[in-house]
């Protein structure tokens, strides 16, 4: 295997041709494993070049299937039956315990986020340009997942994660650790008016969080506004990690909606995933 660092925050690791990703200060190994996929390394063709994860974007799904196995071989994880949310772009937190756990995985119904405290099974998350939140209690060894682009941040999503964390588990934001995964940046996630507004009515910080790009157009840092959601509920800057890597940039490593998928083209999915060990 090798490995590099990528970013401030990020471990890139190698194995065969598949890369993927990981946070190294959000978690020890041995406790649990985590994991961000890249486009690398899979048998997809053309535009969904190579690693896609999603079948719901119309690519061949016996190559999907083969991606799938690629990937859980090199990331030391059993992905072939992975737990996973019908993901609308909304606000639901599913919790996945002993009485929606099913052996095949599979998903769990309409939502955006999910948390667990279940241990040897993996959750995941399909994306491509929008923020994967890895969410990590040691404490109380609990851990979520939560899928924000911009109607999901407006919804807070992200922080109803965490409240849900708290909830189900006792989680205390003040000592949680959280990864924002590769997203499309500041620079390049222009935006029209309506999303302006719709964050102004919500945030109180929304004008820090946009900068106006031309008189009717503004360009969103979907990361920052999702760490100081959580920050305003008492994440604590130093167990927030932020891997700073913008998928439109960065789209030889990263599926980006925005920078491939304009019209009827399509793209693939690259996922984020975390798993207590048993
Ligand atoms: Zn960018």
């Amino acid at each position: 295997m090798k490995t590099k660092k990528l970013g401030a925050e990020a471990l890139q690791q190698q194995q065969g041709g598949i890369v993927v990703l990981s946070f190294p200060r959000l978690a020890d190994p041995k406790v649990l494993k985590h994991a961000v996929s890249t486009r690398l390394g899979g048998v997809s063709q053309g535009t969904y070049r190579s690693l896609n994860l999603s079948a719901k974007v119309q690519d061949d799904l016996v190559r999907v299937k083969e991606n799938w196995t690629l990937l859980s071989r090199a990331a030391g994880m059993d992905l072939e039956t992975p737990v996973y949310v019908d993901q609308v772009h909304g606000d639901r937190v599913i919790k996945l315990d002993a009485a929606n756990r099913s052996p095949s995985g599979g998903s769990l119904g309409e939502g955006d986020a999910i948390i667990t405290n279940e241990k040897g099974v993996p959750i995941m998350l399909l994306v491509a340009d929008c923020l994967p939140v890895f969410f990590y209690d040691p404490t109380h060894q609990a851990v979520g997942l939560a899928h924000a682009g911009w109607k999901g941040t407006v919804g807070h999503v992200a922080a109803k994660a965490l409240l849900a964390m708290g909830e189900a588990y006792g989680t205390r934001p003040e000592e949680v650790r959280v990864a924002l995964g590769p997203c499309i940046g500041l620079c390049c996630y222009e935006v029209g008016v309506e999303v302006y507004r719709e964050f102004a009515e919500v945030f109180p910080w929304a004008g820090e969080v946009f900068q106006s790009s031309s008189p009717s157009h503004w360009k969103l840092d979907l990361a920052e506004a999702n760490a100081r959601q959580l920050m305003e509920i008492g994440l604590k800057e130093g167990n927030l990690i932020r891997s700073d890597l913008c998928t439109v940039r960065h789209h030889d490593l990263f599926y980006s909606h925005r920078a491939e998928a304009a019209g009827e083209k399509k793209t693939g999915r690259f996922g984020a995933f975390i798993m207590l060990n048993s």
